[in-house]
């Protein structure tokens, strides 16, 4: 493949086939159909914040008819910012139009910085030096143990560091690391925080798989959707090229790919049009999305630990690129056939019920968008929710915790033990 450094995606793959960006934004056709289902608009009703005012204000900035000075570029970042990146709006809409790529495609133009220096170069790590990386993320478990971590955060550009503080379980976990076995059946990619936070969802998805197949375990790999998610494309997709190299090169290069991430799921599905442009690598792209599965794969029947969970039960959408994913409806099927009566299912229509997984948003919109969640779940007198990824487990376990104590948030993995 020849050298692609460039920072924006060259087409989109839409649900109506490929389209150019500016092409995919000009479609919206401004009916307005989709407000009524952005949990963005639902927290700040402004024509701005709903999806065809952030389609227009896109279109307006690809025409080259919005100034780029100092106040513009304040107005859009708020607006980009602001979008959950739900995918919602697409679901609504009679044109499929996937506001939420374009949102992704405006901070990548904007070269808008939305995670804090220090959080980014450390994340990038995991790429350039992993075994830094899981050195620095040791390190940073056992300065929470011994309870100095919060005082890393009031050093200058370390004030994200408070808020892992909340989000990190206080309990010592054994730390993850399974055998891998020889010819193996499944791959398995741990996400970031199911490797170093929450080992034991790690480990139960592990055993889960296990039960069924020979796993192979790629231990502190990055997937790229972070680099994907906060502008830095020509990262992400060189991260996704060496999986998909790594995958061809295990077992028969068909082996099916386990995350128990949604978001990386989501994101491993729409790798193709990284690689827009170089046909042969769409193909392989192609084929790698195919292998993806996500946890719910492997999740018997009859989990062992169902009637374990405090009813009614209700399920968070996923946090990033499409509500409607088939994992997603998979995860919806699986906890209806458990719990019948008692799942209160959270559809795309129910618009204040916030998806849940708020680390992709700018931490000045996720106190809103919590408060939403927690409300949603107040009313209807949910006891558990079950969300698809342990980070988003995590941060809405955390606003439970403060606002509804009465529930808390589990990932569908726990099912199982
Ligand atoms: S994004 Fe779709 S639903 Fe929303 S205004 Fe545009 S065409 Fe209508
Ligand atoms: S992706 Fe979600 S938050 Fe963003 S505009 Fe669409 S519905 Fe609203």
């Amino acid at each position: 493949m020849r050298k692609n450094k460039t920072g924006k995606l060259a087409a989109l793959h839409t649900p109506l086939g490929v389209r150019s960006v500016y092409d995919s934004v000009c479609f919206c056709n401004r009916c307005g159909m989709c407000s009524p289902v952005c949990p963005s608009y639902a927290a700040q009703p402004k024509e701005a914040t709903s999806p065809r005012g952030r389609n227009q204000a896109f279109r307006l900035f690809l025409e080259g008819k919005l100034k780029n000075n100092a106040r513009n570029r304040r107005e859009l970042v708020k607006l980009i910012t602001s979008c959950t990146l739900c995918g919602r709006c697409s679901r609504a809409c009679p044109g499929q139009i996937p506001t939420a790529q374009h949102m992704l495609e405006f901070r990548r133009r904007l070269r808008a910085c939305l995670l804090p220096r220090t959080l980014f170069v450390g994340l990038r790590l995991r790429q350039t030096a992993p075994w830094l990386f899981e050195w620095g993320v040791r390190c940073g478990l056992w300065l929470h143990r011994v309870k100095v971590l919060p005082f890393i955060g009031v050093l200058p550009g370390f004030g994200w560091v408070k808020h892992v503080c909340e989000l990190l379980p206080s309990r010592r976990q054994k730390p993850f690391m399974p055998q891998d076995k020889t010819r193996p059946t499944r791959i398995y990619l741990p996400s970031l925080e199911a490797q170093f936070i929450l080992p034991d969802l790690a480990r139960s998805v592990y055993d889960t798989a296990a039960k069924k197949h020979r796993v192979c375990v790629w231990k502190n790999t990055a997937s790229g959707l972070f680099e994907y998610v906060y502008g830095d494309l020509a990262r992400a997709r060189k991260i996704v090229r060496g999986l998909i190299i790594r995958h061809s090169q295990t077992g028969n290069g068909k082996l099916p790919l386990l995350s128990d991430s949604i978001d990386v799921y989501n994101f491993f599905k729409q790798v193709p049009q990284l690689f827009e442009g170089f046909p042969t690598w769409v193909q392989k792209a192609q084929h790698f999305a195919d292998c993806v599965r996500f946890v719910c794969d492997v999740l018997p029947k009859k989990p062992a630990q169902a009637g374990a969970f405090a009813k009614p039960v209700f399920m968070m959408s996923s946090a990033l690129l499409a509500d409607d994913s088939p994992a997603q409806i998979q995860a919806g099927q699986i906890l209806h056939t458990l719990f019948k009566k008692n799942f209160v299912q959270c559809g795309y229509t129910h618009a204040q019920a916030v998806p849940a997984g708020y680390g992709f948003v700018k931490d000045t919109c996720a106190p809103a968008y919590e408060l939403e969640a927690v409300r949603t779940l107040a009313k209807h007198q949910v006891q558990t929710v079950f969300v698809l990824s342990g980070l988003a487990a995590l941060e809405l376990d955390l606003a439970l915790r403060r606002f509804y104590p009465a529930a808390r948030a589990e990932h569908i993995a726990r099912l199982n033990g």
